[in-house]
């Protein structure tokens, strides 16, 4: 892990990011109703998403036994400022619906950075002097306070034990083998248990069948949690948080899949739920963006006002679908035109997308039909004068032209059933900086520093 210095916002007016947040998290409130087709052309053709569908369908052939979903989100954006243009303005890179990270340690190296800011001229750790530093900190990061909320509010949501004789209840957190990024994760546990008083426990996905169950007899579905540690106590979950099932890799059999569905048909609260899981995905966002053909977006957010519809749809970059006869395709394979442009499939967790001249072969060397899988998203242009230091784990410092990427948490809780919202906020960044010429993101890819944000 890295972590540059204060990254130097340009512009100290508030972004229209609030709009997108709030916005694009209502988006997931909705069903898929609108953007079915284009999962379902997928579903032929990816795997994943295919498994995915195939969980929700067979739970709602049951029937859900929970209709409270909850949604930790992180929607991330880049300055754009292209040649010609008078001011940057924000371009959304990605909304991330499952498994939004750095929560934790993003308020850790807001407070890094506050600290050195402080601390006085001639201490070795403070800056050196600069004119934008001067009396100036890093906004506040409520991040852990934010999505620890969300969690919390979902816990109370749930009520009462479902089970009899009534059983305490806990948040149960699940996560992937061999998780790097545990300490991000225990910030928001540690917030659970310190301030909310909720027990939360961490368990491996691939153990969830082992130590947890949902008992036959109780046609309300409470999901069981026994903690290896005493087998003998049972807890009833009231929210599992997924910081796994995220990546195809996370299934590693089909049990990985019948835990999947195991969880869905609970009555805990999922964070997320399968359907808004997909909600997340690539070509919703492209669907949303698009510039033609039926106006989703608007249907979507029927109720908001033209005005910040246009400031929502500012923040988009063009999206294409790779139709056979759809500008995307045409953009993908000529090199002229591919240059400008990122291809992305249907994945999360950075180290996936295919940049610029790579394009028009990586497809060639594709069988057609797969094409399906990707969508085409054109290069958002970050000023190119920003500079930077980034210390490396190895102690090694970096210096050059650097580019940041900032991310918004937001979380929500809402009904399914009749669409009702019971708690809508926003709060917290992410600031990542990596260096220009770096086309890929990611802090636990190894590609970004952890940074934070001067607005002046
Ligand atoms: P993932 O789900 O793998 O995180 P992203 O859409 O966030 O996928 O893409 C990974 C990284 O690629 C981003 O963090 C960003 O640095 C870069 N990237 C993605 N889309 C664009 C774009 N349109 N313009 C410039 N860079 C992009
Ligand atoms: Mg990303």
């Amino acid at each position: 892990m890295r972590s540059g210095l204060a990254t130097l916002w340009k512009s100290k007016e508030t972004p229209p990011i609030w709009h997108l947040a709030h916005g694009s998290i209502e988006l997931c409130v909705a069903d898929l109703d609108g953007t079915k087709s284009s999962l379902s052309s997928l579903i032929d053709v990816d795997d994943f998403i295919s498994h995915l569908w195939k969980v929700h369908l067979a739970v709602k052939e049951e029937g859900y036994a929970q209709t409270l979903a909850l949604g930790l989100y992180r929607s991330d954006y880049m300055a754009h400022f292209p040649s010609g243009a008078t001011a940057p303005s924000l371009k959304q890179v990605e909304f991330n619906t499952i498994s939004s990270s750095f929560g934790g340690l993003s308020s850790l190296v807001t407070s890094l950075h506050s600290e050195l800011l402080s601390s006085p001229p001639g201490n070795p750790i403070s800056y050196p002097s600069h004119p934008l530093l001067d009396s100036n900190q890093p906004p506040d990061n409520t991040s852990v306070e934010t999505l620890a909320a969300g969690l919390a509010t979902a816990h109370t949501a749930y009520g009462p034990s479902k089970s009899s004789p009534a059983l305490p209840t806990c948040i149960l957190v699940l996560v992937q083998e061999g998780e790097r990024n545990v300490f991000d994760q225990l910030a928001l546990s540690r917030q659970l248990t310190r301030v909310h008083k909720i027990p939360v426990f961490r368990l491996l996905s691939s153990e969830t069948l082992d130590h947890t169950h949902i008992p036959g007899s109780n046609p309300s579905r409470p999901l069981i949690y026994r903690p290896p540690h005493a087998e003998g106590t049972e807890f009833e979950v009231t929210t599992v948080y997924l910081r796994c099932f995220y990546t195809p890799t996370d299934y590693k059999s089909e049990r990985d899949w019948e835990a999947r569905t195991h969880l869905e048909r609970s009555a805990a609260i999922k964070c997320p739920t399968v359907l808004n899981q997909l909600a997340g995905s690539k070509v919703v966002q492209q669907v949303l963006a698009e510039e033609t053909g039926p106006d989703h977006l608007a249907n979507f957010l029927s109720r908001t006002d033209p005005a910040t519809l246009a400031r929502l749809r500012e923040t988009f970059a063009p999206q294409y679908d790779l139709s056979v006869s759809g500008r995307g395709r045409q953009l993908a394979l000529d090199p002229e035109t591919a240059a400008n442009h990122v291809l992305k499939p249907q994945r999360e967790g950075g180290g996936n997308n295919i940049y610029k001249e790579a394009i028009p072969e990586f497809l060639q060397s594709l069988p057609e039909p797969e094409w399906k899988r990707w969508i085409l998203m054109e290069l958002i242009q970050p000023p190119a004068d920003a500079k930077n230091v980034a210390l490396r784990p190895d102690g090694e410092v970096l210096s050059g032209h650097v580019i940041g990427e900032l991310g918004i948490y937001g979380t929500i809780l809402w009904d399914q059933a009749g669409g009702k919202v019971l708690h809508n906020e926003q709060g917290g960044w992410l600031m990542r900086t990596k260096a220009k010429d770096v086309n890929e993101g990611g802090v636990a890819t190894g590609f970004s520093s952890l940074d934070s944000v001067i607005l002046y």
